[in-house]
């Protein structure tokens, strides 16, 4: 048996535990998180990430609890929208059910660890065998192994997210973009709304008071769509989450001698893709199979030339999403240029592109 040590009991952790061979490798997660998640958020699900899920066995029961996105308009503060693209085939999970079901597909043999890793020694059992960093944008994997250059980068931007019980109201999902602000609607499990919002802010960086953050954000969309503020009407700090949005600086590669990086602790992006935990699922699964039929070191080689270009150039992608999206001196050229294009096109064209 070959031991492999996972620090971090996320999405990307806990699904490559479950793709891991039980019969070849001796497996361990140290989770620093005492149970599920207990404020409730949701997540885009791609296509990717479902085929990944299908790997794991688990497509159908996701399927199960998730709610499927239908036409996504993309709109300005006041609620217009420029355009109402059809969404095919995106999911949206609870993420608690997706750890939740994730977690129930984890081998019995798994040993899972209580606790925070704080640093990786240089001996003892955290440093034989294979490390493996799940342990998101801060993880300590990649400060030992990468060093202090690629500590994360904090964003001037805060996240702010819940669901609500009630449905979607008619005509009000998508995603609307004010100057240097931004707020979605989205369909979440069992019939309610998913909701997010982000914009510029002094508060944290860690330990954000909900409160205060649910208070400012009532202020920035004030005079926004009527959809915006009866969500921020019913949202309350005890169903709403906040945080400061980090990112991890560019990697070149994911593997070092004796560790390998996997979701958020190799490519933490900002969220306007709605791809990081699709990426760490995709991760998750490839270096499971690649672990499962080749030798360690090969492996990590294979691991590394398939998912290195694609999830930086996602992460850049991400990037540049956050600009447009949350564009400030630019945002009266950027909705001009949106509205133009929406006017010029054929009926349609711009939404399916
Ligand atoms: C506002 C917002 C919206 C988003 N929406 C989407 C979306 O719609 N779709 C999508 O695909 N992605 C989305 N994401 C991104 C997604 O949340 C992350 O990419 C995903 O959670 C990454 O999974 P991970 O397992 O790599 O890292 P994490 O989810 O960060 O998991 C890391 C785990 O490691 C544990 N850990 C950390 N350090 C230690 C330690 N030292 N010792 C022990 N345990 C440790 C943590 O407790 C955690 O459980 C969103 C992110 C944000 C902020």
């Amino acid at each position: 048996m070959e031991a492999i040590t996972i620090i971090g009991g996320g999405v990307a952790g806990l699904a490559l535990a479950a793709g891991l061979d039980p019969q070849r490798f001796d497996v361990t997660i140290h989770e620093q998180r005492p149970g599920p998640p207990t404020v409730e958020s949701s997540l885009a699900m791609w296509p990717e990430a479902q085929s990944a899920l299908a790997l794991l066995g688990i497509l159908p029961h996701i399927r199960g609890v998730a709610a499927t996105f239908g036409g996504m308009a993309l709109r300005d503060a006041a609620g217009n929208s420029w355009i109402s693209p059809e969404v095919r085939g995106v999911l949206g999970v609870s993420r608690a059910d997706l750890l939740g079901l994730l977690g129930a597909a984890v081998p019995r043999s798994v040993r899972r660890v209580a606790t925070r890793v704080e640093d990786i020694p240089a001996s003892g059992p955290l440093a034989s065998g294979l490390l493996v960093g799940a342990d998101g944008v801060h993880s300590v994997v990649r400060r030992a192994f990468w060093g202090g250059r690629s500590e994360a980068t904090q964003s001037p931007y805060l996240a702010l997210r819940g669901v609500l019980a009630d449905p979607v109201a008619a005509d009000s999902g998508g995603e609307y973009w004010g100057r240097g602000k931004l707020f979605g609607i989205t369909p979440a499990s069992g019939g309610r709304t998913y909701w997010y919002a982000s914009f510029r802010s002094d508060l944290g960086p860690s330990g954000v008071d909900v409160a205060e953050a649910l208070q400012q954000t009532r202020g920035r969309f004030a005079g926004s769509a009527p959809a915006i503020r009866q969500v921020l009407e019913t949202a309350t700090p005890a169903t709403s989450l906040a945080q400061r949005i980090w990112t991890v600086p560019i990697l070149g590669s994911y593997e070092r001698p004796g560790a390998v990086l996997v979701g958020d602790a190799a490519h933490g992006m900002t969220p306007n893709l709605g791809r990081g935990a699709c990426e760490a699922l995709v991760d998750a699964v490839t270096l499971a199979e690649l672990l499962n039929s080749r030798s360690v070191a090969e492996a990590l080689r294979a691991y590394n030339r398939k998912r290195v270009l694609r999830t930086q150039l996602l992460r850049l992608g991400s990037s540049g999403m956050t600009r447009l999206a949350l564009a400030e001196r630019a945002q009266p050229v950027r909705d001009r240029l949106l509205r133009l294009a929406t006017q010029q096109s054929p009926a349609g064209a711009v939404g399916r592109s």
